[in-house]
């Protein structure tokens, strides 16, 4: 057998980053896991927001006391930028960081875990609601100072140490836990699209993972989202932990496909900015699917997005431009859109068909077509 037959065979050059060395969860776990923190550093920079700063001061130093940390806190400037991190950086190399400690949100973490790449120490993931599986993954996407997206960056590692506390993340808006389901239900309608028909092991399991934490989704969010005992703790785990073992099992061929791309290029907007990653990628699944029908005639896509658009009913996810407050976007803004989506290096290209922005324009305004709720929108279009 020649070599060239393993060219697309992973070597050991790529690692496998399946998950975090270690992942505490429970109620009221992080003041619990000074130990933990310890055993990687004693000099933890913690990147966070002033607010998740103030609201864990006295658990920051119950645990400093404890275990005789030097704790030193960095502040999240709101995106995961170039230029926050080349301030990060300068503030931990004043610090003798010896351990990045991210508590937040999905954009927080990826600072945190990409501070900690490049300054050669060991990642904590803290997250503070159940938004994104960023706390897992070994991935950090970047974005301008303004909340466009620019580009992502693959990790050496998934971090050392996970901490999921529930008590922090039952302090997150319930609007977060539904934005992370969109985006968690996003590993299925992308992984089954690029990756369905692989023969790798590991890939066939984080399809297969993929559906099952779908199926999960679709039977426990709406009872997750009106409690917050069992069945929020299961959604929990699902679109913290479970979406981030799917990217880490599937690695870079299983991740993202057009519902991402159409997140990418709806951050171009100024006015997507009221909107969470999650809530973009939910709808971004709907396009997806609406290209399938548009492009391939597919039933199948046809009948999924219905059964979609009846479950983004129920939750809260958005179904269409202007359930995310786009309405009033100009046509120039929108095309825009499908253009950065459609650019030669989007994930949209791992489509199975060959797409045009002028097709996923297409697709962007008709994703409530057919649907129960087509005709609403009929009507209050009539009425403007
Ligand atoms: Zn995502």
């Amino acid at each position: 057998m020649s070599a060239s037959n393993h060219s697309s065979t992973p070597t050991s050059l790529s690692p496998l980053t399946i998950a975090p060395n270690q992942v505490l969860r429970g109620w009221g776990v992080l003041p619990e896991s000074g130990g933990s923190i310890a055993a990687l550093g004693t000099r933890p920079l913690v990147v966070t927001s002033s607010r998740l700063r103030k609201q864990l001061a006295s658990t920051w130093g119950a645990i400093a006391g404890e275990h005789g940390l030097n704790l030193d806190f960095a502040d999240f400037s709101g995106e995961c930028s170039e230029v926050s991190l080349a301030s990060l950086k300068s503030q931990a190399k004043q610090h003798r960081a010896d351990v990045i400690l991210g508590v937040g949100g999905g954009k927080s973490l990826d600072t945190a875990k990409l501070l900690g790449e490049q300054t050669h120490c060991p990642v904590v993931t803290i997250p503070s609601s159940g938004a994104t599986c960023a706390a897992w993954t070994a991935l950090s996407n970047i974005y301008s100072p303004d909340g466009a997206f620019a580009y992502d960056v693959p990790l050496a590692h998934c971090p050392a140490l996970l901490i999921l506390d529930y008590q922090l993340v039952q302090t997150a808006p319930r609007r977060t836990l539904v934005a992370g389901i969109g985006d968690a239900l996003a590993k299925w309608y992308e992984a089954s699209i690029s990756s369905g028909h692989s023969t790798q092991t590991l890939v066939i399991g984080a399809v297969q993972q993929a559906r099952v934490l779908r199926d999960i989704l679709l039977q426990k969010s709406l009872p997750a989202l009106n409690s917050s005992d069992g069945d929020w703790q299961e959604v929990v785990d699902g679109t913290v932990l479970m979406a981030g073992l799917i990217g880490g099992l599937g690695g870079a061929q299983c991740r993202t496909v057009a519902a991402h791309a159409i997140h990418n290029g709806l951050t171009h907007l100024p006015e997507s900015k009221q909107t969470l990653h999650g809530e973009k990628v939910a709808y971004g699944i709907l396009v997806q699917l609406r290209l399938e029908e548009l492009i391939q005639g597919s039933q199948l896509a046809r009948s999924g997005r219905q059964q979609l658009c009846q479950f983004y009913q129920q939750v809260g996810l958005p179904m269409s431009l202007t359930d995310l407050g786009l309405a009033g976007v100009s046509l120039e803004g929108l095309q825009n859109v499908a253009e950065i989506a459609c650019a030669k290096e989007s994930d949209i290209h791992r489509l199975p068909f060959a797409v045009s922005p002028d097709q996923v324009l297409a697709a962007m305004v008709s994703t409530q077509e057919n649907t129960l709720f087509s005709g609403a929108i009929a009507a209050d279009g009539g009425n403007t």
